[in-house]
C-alpha cells in the first residue's frame, strides 16, 4: 500500500485519534448490540496501538442515522462502551458528548493509553458536511490520526476526512487488509477473475458492472437486477423486480459486456413474494402473475461453469432472495462453488452478499468478506475513497 500504516508513525507518549466503525446493529426494542463484529473487527489496531504506550487513544464513530433529537436518543453510542471494554480488556471511558470542557479535560488528564470513546459523531450537524470547523476542532485534541473504520471511507465526513487534514495520519490494520484485498483484486487480480454481481437493484451496481467488465476476464449477473436485463432483452419478466429507468443502460452494458458478461437463463418463480405459493422454475421468460425470485438450476451450471478454475473472485450481491429458504439456492451455489476453488482470491462485498455467506455458514471458505458495503463497492468502482485519500502517502 502506498499510505502510511500505524507501523510507519510514533505513537509512544502520544494522544492518537482513531477512527472506527462501531455503527453496530441492535435490537429495536432493547437497544442492545446484536452483532459486535464491527468492534471485533477493530481490535487488532487498537490492541497494537495500546502496546506502542501512548499517552491516550480517542475513538470517534458514528452510530446510525441522526437528523433528529429521537434519532439522537436511539444512537447512543454509550452502549459500546461495556462491551468494547469487555474486548479488549481494558477500562473505556465514555463521554458523552462531541465538543466542549468535559471532551477536552477528558483528553487532557488521560495517561496510561487511557482509552477514550466519543459519543456518535453523526450528533454534530457538521459531521456528513465535512464542516472544516469540525474536523479541526477535533484534530486539536490529538497528535495524530488513525483512519480504521473503511465501512465510512467512502464518505467525506469531518472525522474520516476532515481530521486527517490536520494531522500526521495513518491506516489502522483493517483498513489496510481491506485495500490490499480489494485492491488486489481490482488493480492487479491473478487471472482468470469473475465478478459476481447480484442483488435488488441495477441502478446501485450500474457503475460496478461496468468497471468490472473492463477488469474481470468475465462479468455474472444475478438477483434481482437480472429482470431489468431480461426486459432490455425483450423477454416477458411478469411482476419482477424492474427499474424501468435502467433498461437503456441494460441495453448498452449488454453490447459492451459481449461474451464477458453471463445472464440468468432460468427463474425460480412465485406467484408471490412469500416462501409459499406456486412456486415453480422458468426459462427465460417469466409467465404473467408470477416473478422471479431466484436464479434457477440451468444459470447455476453455467456460473458453476464460468467459476470453474477463477484465480480471483470478486462478489457483490446475492443471486435470490436468499432470505426465503425456497429462493436461497442459487445465492447457496455460489457459496459452495467459491468454496471448492483451488488456491483462489474469493472477496466478498459487505452488506448482502456478507450477511449470505455468513448466514449459509460460508465465512470461513472464503478469503476476504469486506465489512464495508458501500466503500467496497465504491472502491471496485474504481471511485476514490475521500478517507483513504486523506491518509498520508509513505
Ligand atoms: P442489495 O442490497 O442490492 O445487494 O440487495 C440485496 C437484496 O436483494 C436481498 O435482500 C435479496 O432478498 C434481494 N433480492 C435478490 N434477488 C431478488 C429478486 N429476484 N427479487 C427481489 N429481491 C431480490
Amino acid at each position: 500500500m502506498d499510505k502510511k500504516t500505524i507501523k510507519d508513525i510514533e505513537v509512544a507518549g502520544k494522544t492518537v485519534l482513531v477512527r472506527v466503525d462501531f455503527n453496530v446493529p441492535r435490537n429495536k426494542e432493547t437497544g442492545e448490540i446484536t452483532n459486535d463484529n464491527r468492534i471485533v473487527a477493530a481490535l487488532p489496531t487498537l490492541k497494537y496501538l495500546l502496546a506502542e504506550g501512548p499517552k491516550a487513544i480517542v475513538l470517534f464513530s458514528h452510530l446510525g442515522k441522526v437528523k433528529t433529537e429521537e434519532d439522537k436518543a436511539k444512537n447512543d453510542l454509550a452502549v459500546v462502551a461495556p462491551r468494547l471494554s469487555e474486548l479488549l480488556g481494558v477500562d473505556v471511558k465514555f463521554v458523552n458528548c462531541t465538543r466542549g470542557a468535559e471532551l477536552e479535560n477528558a483528553v487532557k488528564e488521560a495517561n496510561n493509553g487511557q482509552v477514550i470513546l466519543v459519543q456518535n459523531t453523526r450528533y454534530e450537524a457538521g459531521e456528513s458536511k465535512n464542516d472544516p470547523e469540525l474536523g479541526k476542532y477535533w484534530a486539536s485534541l490529538g497528535d495524530v490520526f488513525v483512519e480504521d473504520a473503511f465501512g465510512s471511507v467512502h464518505r467525506a465526513h469531518a472525522s474520516t476526512a476532515g481530521i486527517p487534514a490536520h494531522l500526521p495520519s495513518a491506516a489502522g490494520f483493517l483498513v489496510e487488509k481491506e485495500i490490499a484485498y480489494i485492491g488486489k483484486a481490482v488493480s492487479n487480480p491473478e487471472r482468470p477473475m469473475v465478478a459476481i454481481l447480484g442483488g435488488a437493484k441495477v441502478s446501485d451496481k450500474i457503475l460496478v458492472i461496468e468497471n468490472l467488465l473492463k477488469i474481470a476476464d468475465k462479468v455474472i449477473v444475478g438477483g434481482g437486477m437480472t429482470y431489468t436485463f431480461m426486459k432490455a432483452m425483450g423477454h416477458n419478466i411478469g411482476n419482477s423486480l424492474v427499474e424501468e429507468d435502467r433498461i437503456e443502460v441494460a441495453k448498452e452494458i449488454i453490447a459492451k459486456g459481449g461474451d464477458k458478461l453471463i445472464l440468468p437463463v432460468d427463474s425460480v418463480i412465485n406467484n408471490a413474494f412469500a416462501e409459499t405459493g406456486d412456486i415453480k422454475v422458468c426459462g427465460e421468460d417469466v409467465p404473467e402473475g408470477y416473478m422471479g425470485l431466484d436464479i434457477g438450476p440451468k444459470s447455476v451450471e453455467n456460473i458453476k461453469n464460468a467459476l470453474a478454475g477463477a484465480k480471483t473472485v470478486i462478489w457483490n450481491g446475492p443471486m435470490g432472495v436468499f432470505e426465503m429458504e425456497p429462493f436461497a439456492k442459487g445465492t447457496i451455489a455460489v457459496c459452495e462453488a467459491l468454496a471448492n476453488l483451488d488456491d483462489a482470491n474469493t472477496i466478498i462485498g459487505g452488506g448482502d452478499s456478507a450477511a449470505a455467506v455468513m448466514q449459509l455458514g460460508y465465512a470461513d471458505k472464503v478469503s476476504h468478506i469486506s465489512t464495508g458495503g458501500g466503500a467496497s463497492l465504491e472502491y471496485m468502482e474504481g471511485k476514490v475513497l475521500p478517507g483513504i485519500a486523506a491518509i498520508d502517502d509513505k
